[in-house]
């Protein structure tokens, strides 16, 4: 009667048991040591489309290709001939579906009550999913890393306590550490204070505006060179961390140069090599607002050349034209730095003098006459020539109301100093 008992409870159990088996959606199996199924789950008989009873007592060439059967019988061997565990990830095709998966298998010796093994279990739990999920992440995380190293520009990120999340190789290599070694370390950690702090004042104006900022930043490279870097610093909030932002700059020092040098070329007269009339005639403008503001002084010299025409007549024009040189040669070093100095056309210049009296302007003036007048002009080292300039001059007055009043009454001034017989200097006060 117990032992009727022990049997029914026994045989619950067992039932139990399988029912839990076959609902724990991994395969479970148990093999004799001749490799003969002795148990399956649900799943397994589902797997290979089959019957529980059609399974036991048939080894894996049944169900298995034979190209992982091999691999397969080893391991197995493996567990029964070292009585191991084993845990392996494998994948295997199934005969009756064609299909490769992909399994994290985890297998065991079975011992009899006296220590004999007497087979293995196994269990083997389906990843494909997850495992081409990893590879999915992986194979884009591999064209990440090849788009930004590979890409012309210093990628990284940052978070708000100045910690380094990810650099780029540009950056590592500008740093001079690897990658590994700066991802995790405060900036101030791998780059010297100064420059630590110079991006700082910068990455941080992401943060504080929160959104993107575009600016130009100059750094001087180790060999002392400047440097221009165009960055685009973006806020960016990782999920369930603080707050980063990732950076792009891109050097643009020749196009900077390129840019300077359009600016220049465009400021300068092509001849003389001083100002043009365009320079000359901006910054006239924004100084007269200046001096108006601040009532400041502000004086024009016109100057131009005395019977010019009989320079060219005489020796042609090339002569002509280093003769234009040479004056601007000559004037150039007499002139103070916040003075402008321009050829405004043909052979007449202007000087902007800003911060100077009335007589001052007139000493001034007075100078550059009596410059070229005690200076002859050596052409080709053979010609010889005496130049003479006739100046005008004017001072600003309460009631200019834009620069070209000023600038009229010193042309007018050029004129008068021409009628009183050139060589001269006047002023219209
Ligand atoms: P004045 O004393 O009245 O100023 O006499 P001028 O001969 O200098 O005056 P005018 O305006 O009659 O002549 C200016 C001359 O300057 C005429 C022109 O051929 C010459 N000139 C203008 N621009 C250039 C230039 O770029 N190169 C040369 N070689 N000559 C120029
Ligand atoms: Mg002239
Ligand atoms: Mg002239």
């Amino acid at each position: 009667m117990a032992n009727k008992k022990n049997i029914a409870a026994l045989l619950r159990q067992v039932h139990e048991m399988t029912s839990v088996l076959d609902n724990i959606g991994s395969y479970v199996y148990c093999k004799d040591l001749t490799g003969k199924y002795t148990y399956v789950n649900a799943d397994v008989a589902e797997l290979f489309q089959t019957s529980v009873q059609d399974i036991i007592g048939k080894d894996d060439s049944h169900f298995f290709d034979l190209n992982v059967l091999d691999e397969l019988v080893k391991n197995d061997r493996k567990i029964i001939f070292d009585k191991v565990s084993l845990v392996f990830e494998e994948r295997n095709l199934i005969k009756s579906t064609g299909k490769v998966h992909t399994y994290k298998t985890i297998k065991n010796p079975i011992f009899n009550e006296i220590g004999e093994i007497i087979g293995l279990s196994g269990m083997s739990t389906d990843i494909t999913i997850q495992k081409s999920l990893e590879e999915d992440n992986q194979d884009k995380k591999h064209l990440f890393d090849v788009i930004l190293n590979n890409i012309d520009a210093y990628i990284y990120m940052k978070d708000a306590k100045r910690r380094y999340r990810y650099v780029n190789r540009r950056v590592a290599e500008l740093i001079g550490l690897p990658a590994e070694e700066i991802i995790g370390k405060l900036d101030t950690d791998v780059v010297s204070p100064s420059y630590a702090d110079h991006f700082w004042q910068t990455d941080k104006l992401a943060f504080e505006r929160n959104e993107k900022v575009v600016i130009n930043e100059t750094l001087e490279s180790p060999d002392k060179k400047t440097q221009h870097y165009l960055s685009i610093k973006v806020p960016f909030q990782l999920r369930g961390d603080m707050r980063t932002m990732i950076a792009f700059s891109t050097n643009v020092t020749e196009l900077y140069q390129l840019k300077e040098k359009f600016e220049q070329l465009a400021n300068t007269d092509v001849l003389t090599s001083i100002y043009n009339r365009r320079y000359f005639f901006d910054n006239a403008n924004r100084e007269f607002n200046r001096a108006k503001r601040h009532q400041q002084a502000l004086a024009v010299i016109s100057l131009d050349i005395d019977h010019f025409k009989a320079v060219n007549d005489q020796y042609g024009h090339p002569v002509g034209d280093q003769v234009l040189i040479k004056i601007a040669q000559l004037i150039t070093p007499t002139i103070r730095a916040e003075d402008i100095f321009a050829r405004i056309g043909g052979e007449e210049f202007s000087i902007l003098l800003p911060n100077i009296s009335l007589s001052q302007s007139l000493q001034a003036a007075e100078r550059l006459r009596d410059l070229l007048d005690k200076n002859p002009i050596l052409i080709n080292k053979n010609i010889m020539l005496s130049i003479t300039i006739s100046l005008g001059v004017s001072v600003l007055k309460a009631n200019d109301n834009c620069f070209q009043d000023l600038y009229a009454r010193s042309d007018s001034a050029l004129y008068q100093a021409k009628s009183r017989g050139r060589n001269h200097v006047y002023l219209i006060n």
